[in-house]
């Protein structure tokens, strides 16, 4: 069993005719609606693999709770462990995106902002039983550093968004950021843009007493850091239409992968290919892959 604690957002998308600047309003087209978030993105990845997972959050007491709850249910999470916090909305996340497809997204964290250690400790069965704890940086850091204690499996920390000042939980045994979540948390000015840089930045971390750093690089794939070893897995050759969740996709894989007793350089060749799939397909949850073309790339 896989347990995923983090954020459940409504994402309200419009198109601009081009981003506002502080002062200016601009009229976009109609608001479209979809569940999102990436602790419930990288759930419903989970979960469409072919993972049995459970959900440990926090949703508001208006109708835009159910619309999340429905969505994860409809893809077999276990929502028993999602509370309803009352006074308070659900999370939503406002996406602009340009005609050139650039996103500027703002995230109003609502519930998710009141998951708490108590939440977690609720569900400490859940945790202690799971094999692999997935985690991410939109709810508190108190319910990441309760839940990381309490897992029985491997803990498997995605630092997204990146955030300033976020705390690392004591125990992590695989961190997986991107590069720029990488540079964030290496404390580095820039991003690292060639394989050595971002080896060199990983270490780094690995000192803070990471197990093992497994960095999504996009369209160039992953570099596995292990030890003193890195490894790098090219990304799958497809068309990217939209690379929308491609890491939670990848986050959802690997944490399936693990869970079915792979090992970490199989899992996370997996989960890149789940994440190439996703990446062909618009969409966040909708484009997240499926157990049987995940396998039919694996093996080409
Ligand atoms: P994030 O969405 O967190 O920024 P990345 O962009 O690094 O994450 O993507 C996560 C993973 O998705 C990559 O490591 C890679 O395996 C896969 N991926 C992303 N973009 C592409 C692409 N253009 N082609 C193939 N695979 C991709």
């Amino acid at each position: 069993m896989i347990a995923v604690v983090g954020s459940l957002n409504l994402d309200l998308v419009t198109s601009v005719p081009h981003h506002p600047v502080p002062g200016e309003t601009v009229l976009g087209g109609d608001i479209v609606r979809h569940p999102g978030g990436k602790g419930a993105n990288q759930a419903v990845a989970a979960a469409r693999l072919g993972g049995e997972v459970s959900f440990v959050g926090r949703v508001g007491d208006d109708d835009d709770a159910e619309v999340m709850l429905s969505a994860a249910r409809d893809q077999g999470v276990d929502v028993g462990h999602i509370r309803r916090t009352s006074g308070t909305p659900t999370g939503r996340a406002l996406i602009a995106v340009s005609p050139q497809g650039e996103n500027t997204i703002i995230v109003s964290p609502g519930a998710n902002s009141r998951l708490s250690a108590a939440d977690c400790a609720a569900a400490a069965d859940t945790l202690g039983r799971a094999r692999v704890t997935v985690l991410q940086q939109e709810v508190p850091d108190e319910a990441n550093h309760e839940a990381a204690r309490l897992s029985g499996g491997t803990v498997l920390y995605n630092p997204a968004p990146a955030v300033t000042g976020a705390e690392l939980p004591s125990r992590v045994d695989l961190l997986v950021p991107n590069r720029t979540e990488l540079a964030a948390l290496a404390g580095l000015s820039s991003t690292p843009e060639t394989l050595d840089d971002v080896s060199a930045a990983a270490r780094q971390l690995r000192r803070l007493g990471v197990g093992a750093v497994v960095v999504t690089l996009g369209g160039d794939g992953v570099l596995l850091c292990e030890g003193n070893a890195g490894l790098h897995i090219p990304a799958f050759p497809v068309t990217a239409v939209d690379t929308t969740a491609a890491g939670d996709s990848f986050c959802g894989a690997l944490a399936v992968g693990l869970a079915e007793g792979r090992s970490l350089e199989q899992a996370a060749r997996w989960a890149a290919a789940a994440a190439a799939i996703s990446t062909t397909r618009a969409g966040a949850q909708p484009s997240l892959a499926r157990r049987e073309e995940t396998e039919a790339l694996l093996a080409q």
